[in-house]
Formats: structure tokens, sequence, C-alpha cells
């Protein structure tokens, strides 16, 4: 399970490093882009310098935005100016001023201007430049409007001095709202004030994207479809042929296709700086959401896993004491076997000696008398010999049974000495009590032979001695008294009881 729960963090760290090169990648790719800008030309005109006048508000194509011109013309001028070696300078105005700054020899070209029998007049234009689709933008419930014929009687905007204007003015009868700021025109668009605008499809879409103005519909196909150029004054041949060469130039060599996917293909001919900051802020946003996702994934997956362990512990806790309360059962037990014969299941000289000293010293403190009956069978050798000694087993269980069953008090203790000798302690008893305790073990066992149906069955010879303890003694000395007495007991002819008075 361990395993597991590693293997499944480790793929989740995967996962999660995964995503945030991703975003971070999808980052740097909208940074590069939004910094897609160039710097504003200074109009210092040198010999190797060429003015052109661009529309200050045609926007992806060329506008001003803060005081420098951009957009695809924009580069593609720059990069034809490049391509012959001349310094091409795009200066952004007013499109009519533009016009005239032409008139009075201000600048060397219009930059991005369509063809018209009027301004041939004026101009000579260069080879094709850029593509313009001029569509009608109406309001999407329209349906009637669906050719240039069908604006007639219609309030339809144009931009001042473009070619929309220099063709919808061929009608008398269209009402023609010239359009100042997009913004304004395609808000009254929306609201019905005005009918149909007439414009570059690429301008007007980039318009709607960019004011996110919603319920406008472009009319398929186009009223006209024509390519702008750049115009020259007319008879400049010079400047004509320099930029005819430069723009075949840089279309054989594929930067006018790479400036034109980098504009178009991209989206970002939608993109306003305004526009990517909030593009930037949202991934941003999105991006830290992530982190807090994941972190609470994290947080909650290590919660589940402590609560894991916690229940885990609980359950080694348990398993535990429990384990530990059989080891102490069973070191009871082992207590317990240890102070126990194993022949005659009465307590045994360990327990004996244990309990003995123990009670010398209570017996000491309180000053009471302790007795001691040592007991020893007689003649026990003959009996193994004439019964075996399973027998013999078997009558020392007898005897042990006699002795426990004759003691009765509390402090008490009947234990197999040793063999076949046995030693009964009886506390806070005098001699003469211990002594009738002592004959009273000796006449049961005597009467038990003949019980048991033997011939001969076996006696027994009782050591009795009891004593005050004092600081003097030591609990050895009454066991030697008792012992002696016992030893007397055999002397006298055995099977009696021979108390000693301690000294
Ligand atoms: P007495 O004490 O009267 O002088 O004679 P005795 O024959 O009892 O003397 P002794 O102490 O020399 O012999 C003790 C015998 O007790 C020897 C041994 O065979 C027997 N005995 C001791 N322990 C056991 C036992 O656990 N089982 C059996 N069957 N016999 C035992
Ligand atoms: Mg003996
Ligand atoms: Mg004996």
């Amino acid at each position: 399970m361990g395993n597991s729960v590693k293997s499944g963090i480790k793929n989740n760290s995967a996962w999660f490093i995964a995503a945030v090169f991703v975003l971070i990648a999808f980052l740097l790719l909208f940074t590069g882009f939004a910094a897609n800008t160039d710097d504003s030309p200074d109009i210092s005109k040198s010999p190797d310098t060429l003015i052109l006048l661009g529309n200050e508000d045609l926007p992806p194509i060329v506008y001003n935005d803060k005081g420098t011109s951009k957009g695809v013309a924009v580069d593609i001028a720059k990069a034809i100016g490049k391509s012959v070696g001349y310094d091409i300078q795009v200066l952004t105005v007013n499109w009519e001023q533009a016009q005239q700054m032409m008139q009075s020899g201000e600048a060397d070209g219009l930059l991005h201007i369509n063809q018209s029998p009027e301004r041939e007049k004026l101009y000579d234009f260069s080879d094709p430049l850029l593509k313009s689709e001029f569509s009608m933008f109406v309001r999407i419930d329209n349906t009637t409007l669906r050719d240039i014929g069908d604006l007639r009687g219609k309030v339809v905007g144009v931009e001042p001095g473009g070619y929309p204007c220099t063709l919808l003015e061929r009608y008398e009868d269209i009402v023609i709202e010239k359009i100042n700021n997009w913004d304004d025109s395609f808000t009254a668009l929306s609201s019905g004030e005005i009918d149909a605008i007439v414009v570059d499809r690429w301008i007007g879409e980039y318009e709607l994207a960019d004011t996110g103005i919603t319920g406008i519909k472009i009319v398929d196909p186009p009223i006209e479809t024509h390519y702008s150029r750049i115009a020259v004054r007319k008879g400049d041949s010079e400047t004509l042929t320099l930029i005819n060469s430069g723009l075949r130039e840089i279309t054989d060599d594929g930067t006018f296709d790479k400036i034109m996917e980098q504009w178009r293909g991209k989206r970002v001919i939608y993109l306003t700086e305004d526009y990517f900051q909030i593009f930037y802020l949202r991934n941003l946003s999105l991006f830290l959401l992530l982190i807090v996702l994941v972190s609470i994934y994290f947080v909650m997956k290590y919660r589940k896993l402590s609560k894991k362990l916690e229940v885990r512990v609980k359950e080694r806790t348990e398993e535990l004491r429990h384990a530990n309360e059989m080891l102490k059962a069973a070191n009871m037990k082992l207590e317990r076997i240890s102070m126990v014969d194993g022949l005659t299941s009465i307590k045994n000289r360990r327990a004996f000696d244990l309990e003995f000293n123990r009670t010398w010293k209570v017996s000491l403190r309180e000053g009471m008398p302790l007795a001691l009956i040592m007991i020893d069978i007689d003649r026990f050798k003959e009996f193994n010999d004439t019964y075996g000694h399973l027998s013999g087993d078997q009558k020392l269980k007898r005897v042990a049974e006699v002795i426990e069953g004759t003691i009765k008090r509390p402090g008490d203790l009947a234990s197999r000495y040793g063999g076949e000798e046995f030693a009964v302690m009886l506390m806070n008893t005098s001699a003469d009590g211990a002594a009738a305790v002592a004959e009273e073990i000796r006449a049961r066992v005597e009467e038990m032979g003949a019980e048991d149906g033997e011939a001969e069955g076996v006696t027994l010879s009782l050591g009795v001695a009891s004593v005050v303890p004092d600081n003097e003694m030591e609990p050895e000395d009454l066991i030697e008294a008792a012992d002696r007495a016992l030893y007397k007991a055999k002397e006298d002819g055995r099977n009696r009881v021979v108390t000693l008075s301690f000294s």
C-alpha cells in the first residue's frame, strides 16, 4: 500500500510539473506576440530615407498606437525598405490630411491605398500590396441588405477619404455617414442609428473583436475586392521602381508571407494591448487557481493518509496492549509454575523460602510467634523398593494432600521442601499449637495407609519449633531447630512428633 501511495504522489507531481511547463510555455508564447511592436519613426529625412503616410485608424493594417505606427502594412513597408537598403518610415495621420500632405510634398508615398480613377490622376501605384475585401457590416437580424444597390436610401458609415467612401459617393441616394470613431460607429450600427458600415473586412472584424460589440454580421460576398497599393507622386518613377523591386523581393524570399502569418495567422490581429493584459491576467489567475487546486488535492491526500495512519496506530496499539496482557498472563503463569511443585501441586521450596523470609519479617515487626514443622516420610526408601517409584510418587501426592488439607489459616503454608520432606509454616502459632497440627498430620497419614489398603502404610516423623523472632535471630535458626526436632523424632523411633523448645 505504501508503494502505491508513493507512486501516486510521484505521478501527481509529474502531472503538476507538466501542467506548470505548459502554462509557462503558453504565457511565453503570447508574451512574444505581445512584444511584436516597432519603434516610432522619427521623421528625420536623410537621403536614404523614404517617408510613407498611413491611415492612423485602420487597425490591424495601419494605425497609430500611442504615437507609434503599427500594423501589417507598416511591417511590410519596413521590410521593403530593408530589402532595397532604404529606411522607410511610416507616419500615421488622418487619412484626408495624409492625401493633402502628399500634395504639398511632405512625404514620398501613401501606404495602403486603393486605386481609383480619381486617384490615378494624382498618383502612380505600386504593384498590389494587400487584399481588401470591402464588405457590408449590418445588424445580425437584417436580411434585406445584401448588395451595394440595397444601400440606396440607407444611412451608411464609411471612413472619410477611404476607398469605400469613393465607392458609395457614386450613388447619390446613399446617405453617407462619415466615421470618425470606429467604436461609436459600430455602436450606432448595433443600436440601429445607421443601417450599415462598409469597410475592409479585416479592419471591421478587428474592430468588432476589439470593442466586443455584438449583434453585427458581415454580408458575404464582399461588395468589392481590391488590392491596396503604395502610391507615389505622379511621375516619381524612381521611388516607384524602388518600392516595386523591394516588394517583389520580400514576396519571393518569403518575408511577406511571414509578416502576414504573424498578423493574421495567430489571431493576434485581435489582441490589443489591453486585451492582452486581460488575457495575461486570466492566464495568471488560471495558473494560480491550478496551484491552489493542486495544493488542496495534496493536503486532502495527506490528511486522508494521516487518518489511515492514525487508524493503523490505534490498531497496532490495541494489538500491542493485547500482546502485553498475554505476556503478563504468561509471566504470571510462569511465576505460579515456578512456585508450585510439579508432582504434588503444593508450593515448592522456592515458594517456601520466599514466603518464610517474608513472614519472618512480619512476625518480627508484629512480635508474633512463628512456628515451623519439618516433616520426613519414614523409611521411604523401603517403600519405593517395595512398591516401586511410581507408587512412591503417588504416596508423596497423598501425603501432600493430607498436609495441605490439615492446615487452614490464611497465613499458613504447606510446601514440599525436597525429596520426601515437607515443611509447614504456621504464622502467629505457638509451639503447642504447631505440635497439635503436626500430630493431626501424623495421625491422618498413619490412617491413610490403612485406607489405601496397603500392607504397610507410610508414617511420618515431624519436628516442631516455634519462636517470636527478634533482631538477634535469623530465619535459618528456626529451620535448624525444627530440623533438630525432626532428627530427634527419627532417633526416638519414628512416626512421632518432637517439639523443641527454641533457645
Ligand atoms: P528415614 O527417613 O526414615 O531415615 O528413611 P528413608 O528411607 O526415608 O531415608 P532417606 O532419606 O535416606 O531416603 C529418602 C528416600 O526417598 C530416597 C528416595 O528414594 C525417596 N524419594 C525421595 N524423593 C522421591 C520422589 O520424588 N519419589 C519417590 N518415589 N521417591 C522419592
Ligand atoms: Mg529424608
Ligand atoms: Mg525419610
